[in-house]
Order: structure tokens, then sequence, then C-alpha cells
């Protein structure tokens, strides 16, 4: 299949209310670069799914435009339709005709004539790894396999711009990864570009060449994954994409002074602050033995273990330092157990710190 090609697509201050006058959608602008991936990551209510049907012409904003390529889709005055946009879209539930085989479900969207029999049909589903299912019923396919075809539906009329509606949702957890790899490894391959709704940071952060948190009907941040999980503009972002310790804490320039000692943060500041601290950035010592595999840890703290959670590739640790109890993360097999007194130690580059709330 020859790639579509990418092109950008752009919303500008998009707003919309329902009936009872809360902005779903509060002045929304997103850039999607060509042939890219945008992840909108986000909690249940903050207006995804609507933005996504705004993108896709399903639904009119009460204000704002969105531009794909040259083209305006939606603005003052123009409004192009969902079937004229060139727009690809998975839903949730897939949403498979059962009554059509699976060939048929794929040809949908194309012209007419070409909907029973056409080589897009074909190139489709080879593209989504299914080159021989054509004949068969929905039915009779796996919840992955069904995925796929609704996403074989959405390519074959080789759209401008894919719109994924938290496409894995209905998938056990045993699948769901090696579908969302499979899903990666297409969109890298069709260079098509892609908006992406999930709640799950996982998904959002593997598919998302950027991400776009949204929250109450805003974009509070967008970026690359690693910038947001580096550097979150508030604490609810940085809770919002993993997990996070904030230490109370009294900053003096480029350092602040915390229960773990003296921690450098990434932006100076002044009086006290909340420094974040992800799990994996603290280490764990057993009292008593030597600091080992990290020469540039910070002084540390004492702390007792709380609870120890293993989940195969790492460990997780509550520790409680001096009545704070702090998740701490170490690959590989557990080393202390609940109760054991340790040290616990920051290993990680300077720290994020926000404004502390009303301690
Ligand atoms: P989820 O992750 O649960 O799917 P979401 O972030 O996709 O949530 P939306 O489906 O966009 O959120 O809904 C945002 C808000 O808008 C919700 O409070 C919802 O009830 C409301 N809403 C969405 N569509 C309509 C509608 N047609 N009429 C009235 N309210 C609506």
């Amino acid at each position: 299949m020859e790639p579509p090609g990418g092109v950008p697509l752009t919303a500008r201050g998009l707003r919309r209310s329902f009936d009872d006058g809360v902005a779903v959608l509060d002045g929304v602008d997103l850039d999607v670069g060509p042939g890219r991936t945008l992840a909108l990551l986000g909690p249940s209510g903050c207006g995804k799914t609507t933005l996504l049907r705004v993108l896709a012409g399903l639904d009119v904003p009460d204000e704002g435009t969105v531009t794909c390529g040259d083209r305006v889709l939606t603005g003052p005055g123009t409004f192009v339709a969902p079937e004229e946009r060139r727009v690809g879209m998975v839903f949730q539930d897939w949403a498979l005709f059962p009554h059509l085989t699976v060939a048929r479900n794929v040809g949908f969207g194309l012209e007419r004539p070409d909907r029973r029999s056409s080589p897009r049909i074909d190139e489709a589903l080879g593209m989504v790894g299914l080159p021989d299912l054509g004949d068969r019923m929905p039915d009779t396919l796996s919840g992955g396999q069904q995925q796929r075809v609704a996403l074989a539906r959405a390519i074959a009329p080789r759209p401008s711009v894919l719109l994924l509606d938290e496409p894995f949702s209905n998938l056990d957890a045993s699948l769901r990864t090696q579908v969302r790899t499979d899903v990666h490894a297409l969109l890298v391959e069709l260079g098509v570009t892609t908006v992406f709704v999930t709640h799950d940071q996982d998904e959002a952060f593997v598919l998302g060449d950027e991400v776009a948190v949204m929250s109450a009907g805003r974009i509070v941040q967008s970026g690359p994954p690693e910038e947001l999980y580096l550097r979150p503009v508030d604490r609810w972002v940085a809770g919002f994409v993993g997990e996070a310790n904030l230490l109370a804490g009294h900053a003096h320039g480029d350092r602040a002074t915390t229960a773990l000692g003296p921690l450098p943060l990434d932006t100076p500041a002044t009086g006290p602050v909340d420094v974040l601290a992800r799990p994996e950035s603290l280490v764990l010592e057993s009292v008593g033995a030597p600091a080992a595999g990290a020469p540039d840890a910070g002084e540390g703290a004492s702390g007792e273990v709380r609870l120890v959670e293993y989940v195969g590739r790492d460990t997780g640790y509550l520790v409680d330092v001096a009545g704070q109890v702090l998740r701490v993360r170490v690959p590989g097999a557990p080393r202390c157990a609940r109760g054991d007194a340790v040290r616990v130690r920051h290993i990680g580059g300077p720290a994020r710190s926000f404004p502390p709330t009303d301690r």
C-alpha cells in the first residue's frame, strides 16, 4: 500500500458545551505534525471523545477551527461532512457489521464499485496481518483480530488522518500489549497523521510521539512523553503520568533541603516547595550495608519498609520515612522485607519542584 503520506492536523480555540452549559471543550488548541501520532490522555469525562468527534466532523463545536493541511474542515461558515474529510476512525467497540464478511466490512468506506472487492481491501487486510480472512464473518474472529479488521476498515480508503478512540479497551489484558505493539508498528509503517485517545498512561507513552494531557476540557500540557514524565507542569500532571513522591522541602536556589537530604532542582526556587521524586529515582539500602552501585546518591534518610510488591521485572516498596510513605521501585526481585530498617537515597538528576499546596 502506498503510504497515504502525512498532513498536519491543527485545531484552534475549540469550544463545545452541551445543554447543561458546562464547557466540555474549553478552548482546545492542537498541532499534530505530518505523519505523527498524538496521544490524548486524560481521565474519564475530560472531553477526549468529544474532541475526537469534533475532529472527525461527527460533532460541531460552538467555536474554533479544525484544519488538515491547507483545508479548513470546520470553521466559521465552513463545515466539511465526515465522509468528505479523508479521516478514518476506529471506535472503542470497533463496531463491525456482524452480517457482513470481513472483506465487506473493510470495503465499507470505499467508493461503491470497490466495496465488495478491491485491491485496497486486500492491501488493508495484508497490512493488519490478516490477508486470508476476508471471507470470514466477524463473530468467528478473536477480539484482537476483530480489532485489526476495524483498523483495516479505517485505513482502506487511505485517509489523511486516523482517529482512534480507546481502541484497546475491549481487549483482555493479555492481548492488549501485543495488539498495542502491532498497532504501533502499523502506524509507524503507514506514516499517517494520527490522534489516539486513551486514559491509559502506558498506551499514551508507547503510541504517542507527543502526548497531550487533558483535564476538564483543556489541554494542560503537551509534549514528548519524556518531557511530561520528567518535567510535568504541575503536581496533577506529575501524578497522572506516573507514580510520584512529593517530598516537602525548602528551596535555596538550585537545591532544596528535604527529608532525604539536599536535592538538586531543575529550576531554581526559593522557600517552601514539594520536590518530585519518581520511585525509580530512589534506592534502598539495608541499614549497615555499604552504599552499593549509587556513589552519587544523596545523603538519604532512615526508613522502615511497610509493604513489598514484586511484579517480576521490578519490586515496589512502600517505605515510611519520618511519617511520609514513599514509593521506591527497584529492578529485580525483593531484597528487603516488610519491617526492615533501610536507608532511602535519591539517585536521579535534578528534580522538578512545585509550590506547596496547603501544608
Ligand atoms: P471517557 O474516557 O469516559 O470516554 P471522555 O474524556 O472521552 O470520557 P467525553 O465523552 O468527551 O469524555 O465527555 C465529556 C463530558 O461531556 C461528559 O461529562 C459527558 O457526559 C458530556 N457529553 C458528551 N457528549 C454529550 C452530549 N451529546 N450531550 C450532553 N453531554 C455530553
